[in-house]
């Protein structure tokens, strides 16, 4: 599923010159493969827990640099969101958007 998954792990995130990166210790690596759904998922709450994820991964930043590089089409890479090879500030709820948006809560006092 992930970076590991797919032989990155032979030459690193930085290439065959640059310092190896150790994907063993990736936060979303586990035996069965049983965070891919997660990390791959359209649901914004299953999107929101695999950037926390990521949040205490300690190959973070070598995981984003390699999804960035690559232009991963999608899927949830160094605690961000990508689509079509960008990152995405947000992902929208599905459907159209309303056409009168809720105000939000209003605070009285
Ligand atoms: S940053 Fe996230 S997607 Fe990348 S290896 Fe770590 S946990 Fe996995």
């Amino acid at each position: 599923m992930f970076a590991f998954e797919l032989g990155y792990e032979q030459t690193g995130c930085e290439g065959t010159d640059g310092p190896v990166v150790d994907w063993d210790a990736a936060s979303c690596r586990d035996a069965d493969s049983s965070l891919t759904g997660l990390f791959f998922s359209d649901e914004i709450p299953d999107i929101l827990e695999a950037k926390r994820i990521c949040q205490t991964c300690p190959v973070v930043a070598e995981c984003l640099e390699g999804a960035l590089s690559r232009r991963e089409p999608w899927g949830v890479w160094g605690g961000e969101l990508f689509l079509n090879g960008r990152v995405l500030s947000q992902k929208r709820k599905r459907g159209r958007p309303p056409k009168n948006p809720s105000p939000g809560i209003q605070l009285t006092a």
